[in-house]
């Protein structure tokens, strides 16, 4: 499932391409048709992503919205309106949005999300948003509400009121890394405990945009104990890497949580 570090690579893969010039908007499963009839021949200001949340920001203050949730896809071909996909199988595809600029043309297939707003709607959006932890770098100090919370800390941190962009893989990773159980109580964390999490998190989710959306938490320089080929220490995880103790999977906040409850007790 796309996490927020999927949303901010957009942003850097496709501002390139499309800002600065009109581009071509339509709607192939028409289901977008009168948002993307606005938006055709328009210039995209800026891009720029808050959590899992994606904002084309186009002149006369047109933001489309853009919410990939668990299935929303981009799929990319080099080359403008006049290009391969428009004239290929894919105009049938059922794309939501086919956005054409000089230089790229996608489609954006099932996206939980894709609106046409104005610049106060995207505001109202940002703001109803925990911080990101793309975009801050120290924890901000709102973050201590955590501290009062009732409520295991698996089921907080993916709360994207709480924080925005987190999803299931890096909920389990975040918390392993930083050796914390996802039933915990939140109030029970300390201060440190949330710094560690809030850098643990800036420094995971911002390693997966600069490696290119992909989520690869294990590091084997640091980490001799890894000795098979995953990619994540927890998530998806049968056996840990460190202990060698069974991974517990159970749902949480409605979506499997993964621990190692020898390297994550759950009594502190
Ligand atoms: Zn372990």
């Amino acid at each position: 499932m796309p996490e927020g570090h999927i949303a901010h690579f957009k942003v850097l893969e496709q501002t390139p391409h499309l800002v600065g010039v009109p581009v071509g908007v339509s709607s192939p499963n028409r289901r977008f048709e009168t948002g993307a009839a606005a938006l055709d021949s328009a210039t995209v200001r800026s891009l720029q992503a808050h959590g899992k949340h994606l904002f084309y920001n186009f002149d006369a203050r047109r933001v489309l919205h853009v919410h990939l949730g668990m299935n929303g896809s981009f799929a990319y071909q080099r080359g403008g309106s006049s290009g391969a996909a428009s004239r290929s199988g894919r105009s049938r595809s059922g794309a939501w949005l086919r956005v054409s600029s000089p230089s790229l043309t996608f489609d954006l297939r099932s996206p939980k999300v894709c609106e046409l707003v104005d610049d106060a709607a995207r505001d109202r959006i940002t703001a109803a948003l925990g911080p990101d932890p793309i975009l801050v770098d120290e924890a901000p100090g709102g973050l201590g509400a955590i501290l009062e919370m009732a409520l295991p800390v698996g089921a907080v941190i993916v709360d994207q009121s709480v924080i925005a962009g987190i999803g299931n893989v890096y909920r389990a990773e975040i918390l392993y890394a930083c050796a914390i159980h996802p039933d915990r109580q939140a109030s029970t964390l300390s201060d440190d405990d949330l710094g560690n999490m809030w850098a643990c998190a800036v420094r995971m989710l911002r390693a997966g945009v600069a490696d290119g959306g992909r989520i690869r938490t294990v590091d084997r320089r640091r980490d001799l104990k890894v000795r098979d080929s995953r990619t994540c220490y927890v998530y998806g995880q049968r056996f840990c890497a460190r202990c060698g103790g069974l991974i517990r999977r159970w749902m949480l906040a409605g979506q499997f949580a993964y621990a190692c409850e020898a390297c994550q007790p759950l009594a502190v």
